[in-house]
């Protein structure tokens, strides 16, 4: 699920619960991209309403929260999916 991994995961044939990473070190790598663009767009959200940037100060913050929103959709929860790697 690492937008990143070339890695395949396989079905497991014998049952049981499929993979979501192909390791340990994916999984982290994973987690820690979604967590720092979670941190981006909750800043620049921040940012934002706390500030009232206002007219073209905000142009650019409001395209880089689109970016981190974008690239986050990459990066879905997956807490509820399955905990195996
Ligand atoms: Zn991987």
């Amino acid at each position: 699920m690492n937008p990143f991994c070339t890695n395949a995961c396989s079905w497991p044939d014998g049952g049981g619960r499929p993979p979501i990473f192909c390791s340990q070190t994916c999984r982290r790598a994973y987690a820690r991209e979604r967590a720092s663009l979670l941190a981006q767009v909750r800043w620049l959200e921040r940012y934002l309403a706390v500030d009232q940037v206002l007219g073209r100060a905000a142009a650019p913050i409001t395209q880089r929260l689109s970016q981190a929103r974008w690239q986050l959709a990459r990066y879905p929860d997956l807490t509820q999916t399955s905990e195996g790697d």
